[in-house]
C-alpha cells in the first residue's frame, strides 16, 4: 500500500534553492518504494523571488508541491511548526531548503523506520565550512545543556529527521509559543535513531545565522528547557546569607572585644555592596527572562500568520 511521505521546506531567502532541492528531492523518489511525496514550502516572509519559485513548482506538479506564505518573518521554528500542521503524510520529515540536508540519506532512513524506530535524526561528524569559533561554541552549548537540563540534546543533531505520524502529532501537542525544536523533538521521547553523515555546504545562497542569533537562540534553548539558572540564583542567594551571617557574628565578637570604630571599613563595605547588587542585577536579568517567556506564552499570539497558501 502507498504510503505518504510529508516534506517539509522552512524557506528564508531561498529563490535560487528551491528548484535544486526538489530535483536532487525528485531524483532520489524512485528509491522510496510505495511512498508518494507531499512538499510543504513554507516561506518564512522572504522578500526576494521565494514565493515566485514555490509557485512555479506547485503549477508545474500542483498534487504533490504545497505552499504556504507567511505575512512577514517569524523564523525558522515557526515555519517548521506550521509545515507539521499542514503536513498530512503518514511519515513526515523537515529539511533545509539549501541541500545541507542530505535527500539520497532518505531511503536509509526508511530502512530503519521499518525496523521500528519511530525516528530517524541526522548528526553532522564534522562542521567543515563553518567559523572556528562558532564551532566552539556551539560545541560549549551542549555540553552545558546537557548537564543542566533533562531533555538531553544530541550534539550536532540537524533538524533534518524522518518521523511517523505518531510522533508528529506528539510534537504538534507541544503548542507553546516558545519553540525549541531541538528540545521538542527530543522531549517527546519515542525511539530515535542517529544516522552519521559529515557535514555539506549550501547548495546556494548565505546562511541566515548570524553569530548573535545563534547566541540568542542558545538562550532561548537554555530558558526553555532548563531551570537551572533559577536554581543557580537560589543556591546564590543561601551561600550569600551564610556569608554574611558568619560577618554579623564575627563583627559583633570584634565590637564586643575591641570595641567599635564606624568610619573604618568604607572601602570593603562598598566592596560588598557592588559585589552584591551586581549579582542580585544579574539573577534578576535571569529571572526576568523566565517571566518574558512566561507573558509571550499567555499572551497565546499565534505562532505565525499565513497570508497565501496552495
Ligand atoms: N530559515 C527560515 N527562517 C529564518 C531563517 C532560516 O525559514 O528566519 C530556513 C532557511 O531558509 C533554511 C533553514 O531555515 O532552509 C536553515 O537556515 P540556514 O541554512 O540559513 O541555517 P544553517 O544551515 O546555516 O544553520
Ligand atoms: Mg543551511
Amino acid at each position: 500500500m502507498t504510503k505518504k511521505l510529508s516534506i517539509i521546506v522552512p524557506c528564508y531567502f531561498e529563490e535560487e534553492t528551491i528548484p535544486l532541492f526538489y530535483q536532487a528531492v525528485e531524483k532520489i523518489k524512485p528509491q522510496l518504494t510505495d511512498i508518494e511525496l507531499e512538499y510543504w514550502f513554507i516561506n518564512d516572509g522572504s522578500t526576494d523571488g521565494t514565493l515566485t519559485a514555490m509557485k512555479k513548482l506547485n503549477q508545474k506538479d500542483p498534487v504533490h508541491v504545497h505552499y504556504a506564505s507567511f505575512s512577514r518573518n517569524f523564523g525558522k521554528e515557526a515555519a517548521l511548526y506550521c509545515g507539521l500542521k499542514n503536513a498530512t503524510g503518514d511519515y513526515v520529515t523537515v529539511m533545509d531548503a539549501d541541500l545541507q540536508d542530505p535527500p539520497d540519506m532518505l531511503p536509509e532512513m526508511f530502512k530503519y523506520l521499518a525496523q521500528g524506530y519511530d525516528c530517524v535524526g541526522t548528526r553532522r561528524t564534522t562542521r567543515s565550512g563553518e567559523p572556528p569559533i562558532r564551532s566552539f561554541f556551539a560545541k560549549l552549548f551542549y555540553k552545558l545543556i546537557n548537564k543542566i537540563s533533562d531533555t538531553k540534546m544530541v550534539d550536532g543533531a540537524r533538524d533534518f529527521r524522518l518521523m511517523t505520524r505518531q510522533m508528529v502529532d506528539a510534537v504538534l501537542e507541544m503548542s507553546e509559543y516558545n519553540r525549541f525544536s531541538k528540545g521538542i523533538f527530543s522531549w517527546v521521547g519515542f525511539n530515535t535513531k542517529y544516522l552519521k553523515y559529515p557535514n555539506r555546504e549550501r547548495a546556494a545562497g548565505q546562511t541566515s545565522w548570524s553569530f548573535w542569533k545563534l547566541f540568542t537562540y542558545s538562550i532561548d534553548g537554555i530558558i526553555n528547557f532548563s531551570q537551572f539558572p533559577l536554581d543557580l540564583a537560589t543556591f546564590a542567594g543561601f551561600i550569600s546569607a551564610f556569608l554574611s551571617g558568619i560577618a554579623i557574628i564575627f563583627i559583633i565578637v570584634r565590637y564586643i572585644i575591641h570595641g567599635g570604630d564606624p568610619t573604618t571599613g568604607w572601602t570593603s563595605t562598598i566592596c560588598v555592596i557592588l559585589f552584591i547588587s551586581g549579582i542580585q542585577l544579574m539573577f534578576l536579568g535571569i529571572i526576568g527572562k523566565y517571566i518574558g517567556k512566561i507573558f509571550t506564552e499567555v499572551k497565546k499570539r499565534p505562532i505565525y500568520i499565513i497570508k497565501e497558501k496552495k
